[in-house]
């Protein structure tokens, strides 16, 4: 039998910028839309709901269950998790397209700008630490870790059920390429607990998503 879902809820969403310079930085196209929906859908279902918003993210209507804190780097984003995770929360939902790389030592600092060079500039990079991970790690039994995959269309299934595995997760929301930045998406949600696949019907607004999925997890 699936878990059903228990709050309070802590959500992730939007992108990380990892700095390249006082100006520069490395950043990706997620817009936070699918985070946010989720986070208001909880709160509307009357979950006590932390949002977690990265950089440049349209702030959620405001709700008396949501509480809203901001993130800009992966760096950031952890501190807050290891904050809040797990003693605040028993659901975390990892929407967040968080960087897989970020430059060596955090960039050239908040006071330098690096200057036009035409032969230009060779970035290091290093792997940023995998926070789902590190938060199944840290969970306590009846917790849940729901993690999300962006994956190509024509290996959407097999590619989230790996990522699933390899993270340790509860739940998995699946979807293609094609979501990111997106207004409409076309996910589905695959469960550990009983191996399940499910889809709404079609493709759905982002906010339409996010209730079907806050009702689908809450009824398991
Ligand atoms: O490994 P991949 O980035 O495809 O996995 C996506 C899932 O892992 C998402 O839930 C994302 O929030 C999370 N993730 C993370 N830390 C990273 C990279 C991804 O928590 N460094």
């Amino acid at each position: 039998m699936p878990e059903t879902l228990t709050g309070p809820i802590l959500i992730t969403a939007g992108p990380t910028y990892e700095p390249i310079d006082a100006v520069r930085f490395l950043g990706n196209r997620s817009s936070g839309r699918m985070g946010v929906a989720i986070a208001q859908a909880a709160c509307a279902a009357g979950f006590a709901t932390l949002l977690l918003l990265g950089p440049h993210c349209v702030e959620p209507t405001e709700h008396p269950k949501l509480t809203t804190l901001r993130f800009r780097t992966t760096a950031d984003l952890e501190r807050l998790l290891v904050q809040y995770w797990p003693h605040q929360a028993n659901t975390l939902i990892m929407a967040a397209a968080v960087a897989d790389f970020r430059t060596k030592g955090g960039g050239c600092g908040e006071h330098v700008k690096l200057a036009r060079k035409t032969g230009g500039v060779t970035l290091e990079l290093e792997a940023t630490p995998d926070l789902v991970a590190a938060c199944v790690g840290r969970k306590k039994a009846a917790q849940q870790v729901i993690g999300f995959a962006l994956e190509p269309a024509t290996q959407l299934v097999e590619r989230a059920q790996a990522k699933l595995q390899r993270k340790g997760l509860d739940a998995i929301i699946a979807n293609p390429l094609e979501t990111m930045d997106a207004k409409d998406v076309d996910a589905l949600l695959i469960r550990t607990s009983d191996g399940s696949l499910t889809q709404p019907e079609g493709s759905l607004s982002k906010t339409e998503f996010a209730q079907w999925l806050i009702t689908e997890l809450s009824s398991a």
